[in-house]
């Protein structure tokens, strides 16, 4: 089968390398074409340039190329309805439709699903109104939670811990801040608790879980500083015990699924549920249309069954044909290596070397953002790289990820040293 791969950051990195031993390319003698792809992309699979934008020169491309089946990896060209075009054509695709991807693309279209379909989560006002948003905070306490509706690349969120703080978050939002996706806001109740991400893979009817992982949005350590795409993961998150996890399904994901259908706009991908474990169990933060970045690259440092095969399935109605899927019962930890000056304005063209030291001792070092110049390999992002590695525990994992960390030559990168505190705390208590 010849397998297009849609995208450019580590999370594509981490499917290409596993994509590359599917049977579907390895044993059927397909090709892996990935755009626009990356230089580590480039080591496991043919790298095109496409315009991603133009559904129908994409569709005409995969025609040209016979190819099978298009696994998109960011969320952007689900939402703008590229799956729609793929499947007009007959080619098969991973990742829902546009009006199923309104589940990341629109916060305001998830709440109002929620409270049709009765899933736990914030209490929330939807508003297009300046006045109306300011009125409706005096139904809330502090901290407020205020949300652009629409994608906003990680930033559409404030939490304001006074009113007049909210207010002013308001206004920024109104004024067009954040372009189309701030033309409607979600206020929403504050929920208390421990965060975790729970991945499943559906078709529309199936759900297999597909791993959980816990991950570090702010920049600093201890979890200070702005807000970043994210700076480390590891997984499993043992927080997310088992029964807390057929609690996410039964009362969160598959009344999801099941309402989708019923509204004539099944969801097949992989749901990706941001969850808060409050004392009254998890309720639903968010949902993502797509794998996670960075945390993809730890659930696939995991997983030993065959990745295309479920990708596959779930583009294709197949997953109750599949055995559950096999994950390694060890922790995979990775540590985003990111340029200076990232959330900011990253320090570009650092020079990066060591990248075969770095893996020696077993660690996979997955490409971010990175370009090659005149030969040589240097950084062209945020986030440049995302070190992998496992291990019995997270200290453990962590313990080799930093070892990765330290073999590698890259003067103008950093990174956050904590990476996986939290659960090390449990551990050593
Ligand atoms: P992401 O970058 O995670 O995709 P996003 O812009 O889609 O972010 P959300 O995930 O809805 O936005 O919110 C971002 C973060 O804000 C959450 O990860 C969580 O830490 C916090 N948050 C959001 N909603 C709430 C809430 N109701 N109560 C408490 N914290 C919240």
């Amino acid at each position: 089968m010849n397998i297009l791969l849609l995208g450019a950051g580590g999370r594509e990195h981490a499917l290409a390398w596993k994509l590359a031993q599917s049977r579907y390319i390895a044993a059927d003698g397909g090709t892996l074409y990935a755009a626009p792809g990356n230089p580590g992309i480039a080591e496991c699979a043919t790298l095109v340039e496409l315009d991603v934008a133009d559904h129908d020169a994409v569709v005409a491309w995969c025609e040209g190329h016979r190819v099978d089946f298009v696994v998109v990896g960011p969320e952007a060209p689900l939402v703008d309805g590229l799956a729609d075009t793929l499947r007009g054509a007959g080619i098969a695709v991973f990742g829902p439709s546009k009006a199923a991807a309104q589940l990341e693309g629109s916060k305001g279209f998830t709440k109002d699903l929620c409270e049709r379909a009765g899933i736990p989560t914030a209490g929330y006002v939807r508003t297009t109104s300046l006045e109306q948003a300011k009125t409706a905070l005096d139904r809330f306490e502090a901290p407020y939670v205020l949300k652009a509706d629409g994608l906003a690349a990680g930033k559409g969120v404030v939490i304001a811990a006074t009113q007049d703080d909210a207010n002013e978050a308001l206004e920024d939002m109104f004024s067009g801040a954040f372009g189309a996706a701030g033309t409607e806001v979600v206020l929403e109740e504050f929920m208390e608790g421990e965060e975790a991400s729970f991945f499943v893979l559906t078709d529309g009817a199936t759900i297999v879980p597909f791993g959980s992982a816990q991950d570090h949005k702010r920049v600093g350590e201890g979890d200070t500083g702005p807000n970043t795409g994210g700076m480390g993961a590891y997984s499993p998150a043992p927080v997310l015990s088992a029964s807390l996890r057929g609690e996410a399904i039964e009362r969160i994901i598959a009344p999801t699924v099941r309402q989708m259908a019923e509204e004539g706009m099944p969801y097949s991908g992989v749901l990706y549920a941001g969850l808060m474990l409050t004392p009254q169990g998890p309720k639903l933060v968010e949902y993502n249309c797509r794998f996670g970045d960075p945390e993809c690259q730890v659930l696939m440092m995991r997983l030993e069954s065959d990745l295309g095969e479920y990708l596959y399935a779930s583009a294709t109605s197949g997953l109750a044909a599949l055995r559950p899927p096999k994950f390694s019962r060890e922790t995979a930890m990775t540590v985003v290596m990111a340029a200076q000056g990232y959330p900011g304005t990253p320090a570009k063209d650092g020079s990066i070397a060591g990248i075969d030291a770095a893996e020696a001792g077993g660690a996979k070092v997955f490409h971010a953002g990175t370009a090659l110049r005149d030969g040589q390999l240097v950084a062209s992002g945020g986030r440049v790289l995302n070190v992998t590695a496992s291990g019995s525990s997270v200290a453990e994992a962590q313990r080799k990820a930093y070892a990765a960390v330290d073999a590698l030559d890259f003067p103008s990168g950093f990174c956050r040293r904590d990476i996986g505190w939290r659960e090390i705390e449990r551990e050593g208590s």
